[in-house]
């Protein structure tokens, strides 16, 4: 768990009891477009703002991202709507100016495995979200955390974005089953992507809130006002109505997980209670049932 300050002031904390929603655009397109995204996500009760500037791009030729431009205009969504903002750093040479713009840096699938750029990235204070590279195991996957935490960087959280698979019916397969196990192996917060783990935005609800129960602190996902319009994966992103939808689905089953949490620490502390008086406890007590 960590905290991370919040553009207008106060403090948004990762991994704790309030799970989050991270939301925006894959690209940052233009400031019409990351102003119009900002205000509604935020006004769906979103905490965090995405939206790439440095985009890595599978095609050379595609959209390459808006660069410094894209800073300045993620910066002042963020100072109009108090959303924290997350964006990518590809390499080394950006990393001085994008700390200065956005509140946690992305380490994107593609350079997981680059251990330069952890290492340097894990010598800044900001705070930062792994994705888990699309061919990592989810050893690999901590390794590369423990690069940022062994250089002193310790607010880290991880991000389940689906692995490649031969399954094609999908952009990638969402690991679910990481969810759990990254909770057990680490104490670092654990994000959901259902956008990049699909590519598909009929399924992006349900897989959010399959993450959700399976465990993860928070959810990632594309919004765009005119997906079908989107600069890059479209395929993939949440127009407004459908990011409404999520929300109540995410705030329902939050209540629901929160409820469910609270029931489990109040059986463990009767179960932990001492008995009173000298009567043995009775043997159908839940521990002895359980032995
Ligand atoms: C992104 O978040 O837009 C992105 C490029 O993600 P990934 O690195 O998981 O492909
Ligand atoms: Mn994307």
């Amino acid at each position: 768990m960590f905290k991370i300050p919040i553009p207008t002031g106060g403090e948004l904390t990762i991994g704790g009891p309030q799970k989050i929603m991270i939301a925006g655009p894959c690209s940052i397109e233009g400031r019409e477009q990351i102003l119009q995204i900002a205000r509604e996500v935020k006004a769906q009760g979103a905490q965090m703002l995405r939206g790439g500037a440095y985009k890595p791009r599978t095609s050379p030729h595609s959209f390459q991202g808006l660069g410094p431009q894209g800073l300045f205009y993620l910066k002042e969504a963020a100072e109009e709507t108090g959303l924290v903002t997350v964006t990518e750093v590809m390499e080394p040479d950006e990393l001085d100016l994008i700390s200065k713009y956005a509140d946690v840096l992305q380490v994107g699938a593609r350079n997981m495995f680059n251990y330069p750029l952890l290492k340097r990235i894990g010598r800044t204070d900001k705070p930062v979200l792994l994705k888990r590279s699309f061919m990592a195991t989810v050893e690999e996957f901590l390794l590369a955390s423990e690069y940022l935490l062994k250089e002193g960087n310790h607010r880290v959280m991880l991000c389940e974005r689906g692995i490649r698979t031969f399954d094609t019916i999908t952009r990638n397969t969402l690991d679910l089953a990481s969810i759990p196990i990254l909770k057990k192996m680490s104490p670092l917060p654990v994000i959901v992507d259902p956008s990049h783990g699909t590519g598909r935005s009929d399924i992006v609800i349900p897989m959010a809130i399959a993450g959700l129960v399976a465990g993860a602190d928070g959810v990632m996902v594309e919004v765009h006002p005119n997906p079908k319009k989107a600069l890059s994966d479209g395929l993939q992103t949440l127009d407004f109505p459908h990011f409404r939808d999520l929300m109540d689905q995410f705030q329902a089953i939050c209540r629901y997980i929160e409820t469910q949490a609270q029931r489990s620490a109040r059986a463990a502390s009767e179960d932990s209670r001492p008995s009173s008086g000298s009567q043995p406890s009775p043997p159908s007590s839940r521990k002895e049932a359980a032995s």
